[in-house]
C-alpha cells in the first residue's frame, strides 16, 4: 500500500509541484509595485482577448496598471467561443472539449483574477474514451491508477524530459494496442508521439487524470465574457473590432500600438495574444530583433490545425451512445492517424465525436441534440484554397468542405451513431481557414506552435521577447496552448512584467 502510494505520488507529483511552487508570489509582486511609482506611468496595451490574453490583461488590471485589451472581433475569447445556428435553437461549442480546472494552478488563476466562483464548471464522465476497430476504452475520471505501472518504471519523472513520448513507451510496453490506448490523448498536444515531448504529455496528462477533466456551462463562451468582465471590473479597458497593426519602438523599447481604427495609443509594455510569427514578424519594424532569433522563430512550426463538423440534431442522443467524447483511431496507430490528418487524407484519419449532451441535462433544447465532429489535420490541404477565400471567390472551397463533411458524416454514423444522417436539421463546418480568419493565427494553428522536443518546457520560447517592454501570452509562447497553458502563459507575462518594471 505504502508502495504503491508513494508511486502515485511520486507520477503525480510534477503536475503537483508545478501548482504550487510556480504560483505567483504576492509578496514578491506587492514588493515591485511599491518600487514603480506611480502606476499611471504604466499604460499597457494587450494585443487580442483569447484566453491569453484576458488573463493578462485581468491581472495587470486588478493590479492597477493602466491596460487597454485590442480585440478585432466583436467578442472575447478566441478559440474559447461559441456560436448559435437556426436562430439560437442551436449552440455550438468552437473548442471545448475537456479542461483541468480543480485544485490546480489554472483553479488558482481563474480565483486570483475573480472568475472561478462565478464560473460552472461540470466534471465530464470520463478522460477520454478510444475505439478502435476491435476494442473500445473509457479512461475514467480521477483514477490514474491504470497509468501508474507506466509510473512504476519511472520514480523520477524529471529523468525523461529528454525522451519523445514513443521513446518512453518503446521502453516500458511491447504490447502495441496498448501504447495506442495510453498515447490516445496525443490529439489534445498535437503531435504523435514520435514528435511529442513523453514529460509534457505525462505531466499534463497526470494532471487531467489526477483533477479530473471538466467542461463549462454552458459553453467557453461563458468562461471568455467572465474574465472580459473581470478585466472591466478592475478597472481595464477593451476595445472590440478594433485590430493592432504596428508596434512602435523608441529607443529599442516599445513605445505604442497603432491599431485599425488609426489611433496609436501610447504602451510602456504590449503583450501579445496574437500569433508570435504575426506579433514578431510582422508588427515590429524590419530588423528590430536580433536574426539569430528570428532564424530561431522561422525554426518553429505552426502546430495541428482542424476540420470541424458541428450538427443539430431533431433527436435526443443523451445517455443513448456512451461516452462523451470518443477518439476513433483508424487502427493504424497514432503515428499513421497523424500522417493522414496532415496530408488531409479524411477517408483514413482518425476523428472524434462529441455528444455534448451527455455531460450534462439542458444542453440543447428538448428533443434535439447537439455534436462536433472533429478530423485533427494539417494547413497544407486548405492552402490552395488560401487566395480564392481572401478574395471571396469560395465556390471550389465550399465544394471540398462538403466533401469533407460529408466523408466524416458517414464515418461517423458507421461507428459511433447509427442512423446519424437521418437525424441533422443544422450542419455547419470550419476549416483551417476558418480558423485563421476567425483568430488570425497562422495556418490555423490551435496550440500556438508545436510542442517539439525543441520548444517545448525548459526550451519552450520565452514569453520575454528580446524587445524590452513585449511579452507574449498565448498558446504561441510558455508554457503553450489549451485553456490551462494559456491561463498560465498570462500569469507568466504579468509576472515578469512586474519583476522588470520592479525587480
Ligand atoms: C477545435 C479545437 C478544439 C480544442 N479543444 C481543446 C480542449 O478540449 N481543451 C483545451 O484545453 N484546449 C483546446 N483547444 C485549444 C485551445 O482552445 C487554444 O489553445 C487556446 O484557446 C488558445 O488561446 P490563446 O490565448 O492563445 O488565444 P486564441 O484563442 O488564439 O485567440 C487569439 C485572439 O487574438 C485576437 N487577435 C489576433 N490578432 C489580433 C490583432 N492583430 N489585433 C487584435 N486582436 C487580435 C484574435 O481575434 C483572438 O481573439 C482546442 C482548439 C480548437 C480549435
Amino acid at each position: 500500500m505504502l508502495k504503491k502510494t508513494l508511486t502515485r505520488r511520486s507520477f503525480l507529483t510534477v503536475s503537483a509541484m508545478t501548482a504550487a511552487t510556480l504560483a505567483l508570489d504576492w509578496k514578491k509582486i506587492s514588493a515591485y509595485a511599491a518600487k514603480m511609482g506611480p502606476l499611471e506611468k504604466y499604460p499597457t496595451v494587450v494585443i487580442g482577448a483569447g484566453l491569453g490574453g484576458l488573463t493578462c490583461a485581468a491581472y495587470l488590471a486588478r493590479q492597477g496598471i493602466p491596460v487597454t485589451l485590442l480585440e478585432q472581433h466583436e467578442i472575447p475569447g478566441g478559440y474559447a467561443t461559441s456560436f448559435d445556428r437556426a436562430g439560437g435553437k442551436f449552440t455550438f461549442e468552437v473548442s471545448l472539449h475537456g479542461t483541468s480546472i480543480h485544485d490546480n494552478a489554472p483553479a488558482r488563476i481563474l480565483s486570483e483574477v475573480g472568475v472561478l466562483d462565478k464560473l460552472q464548471l461540470v466534471e465530464l464522465p470520463e478522460v477520454y474514451r478510444l475505439k478502435t476497430p476491435d476494442m473500445e476504452i473509457p479512461v475514467p475520471q480521477r483514477n490514474p491508477e491504470g497509468y501508474i505501472r507506466l509510473a512504476l518504471q519511472y520514480p523520477k519523472m524529471w529523468k525523461v524530459r529528454n525522451m519523445t513520448l514513443a521513446d518512453l513507451l518503446d521502453r516500458h510496453v511491447q504490447n502495441e494496442k496498448l501504447k495506442e490506448t495510453l498515447s490516445a490523448l496525443w490529439g489534445y498536444y498535437g503531435l504523435p508521439p514520435s514528435k511529442l515531448s513523453g514529460f509534457y504529455y505525462a505531466t499534463a496528462t497526470g494532471g487531467y487524470l489526477k483533477n479530473g477533466s471538466y467542461h463549462i456551462k454552458h459553453r467557453s463562451q461563458d468562461l471568455s465574457y467572465l474574465m472580459a468582465e473581470a478585466v472591466e471590473k478592475a478597472g481595464g479597458t477593451i476595445l472590440y473590432e478594433t485590430a493592432a497593426e504596428k508596434i512602435q519602438l523608441k529607443n529599442g523599447a516599445v513605445a505604442g500600438v497603432a491599431t485599425s481604427k488609426g489611433e496609436t495609443l501610447p504602451a510602456r509594455a504590449v503583450v501579445s495574444n496574437a500569433s508570435a510569427l504575426t506579433t514578431l514578424g510582422k508588427m515590429l519594424p524590419e530588423n528590430a530583433l536580433p536574426s539569430e532569433y528570428m532564424n530561431k522563430l522561422k525554426s518553429f512550426r505552426p502546430s495541428i490545425s482542424s476540420f470541424i463538423v458541428w450538427l443539430g440534431l431533431n433527436e435526443e442522443l443523451r445517455g443513448k451512445i456512451p461516452g462523451f467524447s470518443t477518439h476513433v483511431s483508424s487502427g493504424r496507430g497514432p503515428e499513421a492517424d497523424y500522417a493522414a490528418g496532415m496530408a488531409g487524407d479524411i477517408e483514413k484519419g482518425s476523428f472524434s465525436v462529441s455528444i455534448y449532451d451527455n455531460v450534462f441535462e439542458g444542453y440543447s433544447q428538448p428533443g434535439t441534440s447537439t455534436l462536433m465532429l472533429l478530423f485533427l489535420c494539417g494547413y497544407q490541404p486548405w492552402k490552395r484554397f488560401e487566395d480564392d477565400y481572401g478574395a471571396g471567390r469560395k465556390n471550389a472551397y465550399r465544394r471540398e468542405k462538403e466533401r469533407w463533411a460529408d466523408v466524416l458524416i458517414k464515418k461517423a454514423e458507421k461507428q459511433v451513431i447509427p442512423g446519424l444522417s437521418s437525424m441533422i436539421e443544422v450542419r455547419e463546418a470550419a476549416t483551417p481557414l476558418t480558423n485563421r480568419r476567425y483568430t488570425r493565427n497562422p495556418e490555423g494553428a490551435i496550440y500556438g506552435f508545436e510542442q517539439s522536443m525543441d520548444n517545448a518546457f525548459m526550451n519552450r520560447i520565452e514569453n520575454r521577447t528580446p524587445i524590452k517592454g513585449l511579452y507574449l501570452a498565448s498558446a504561441w509562447g510558455s508554457p503553450g496552448g489549451g485553456f490551462t497553458g494559456v491561463f498560465r502563459g498570462g500569469e507568466l507575462a504579468f509576472q515578469e512584467m512586474m519583476e522588470d518594471w520592479g525587480g
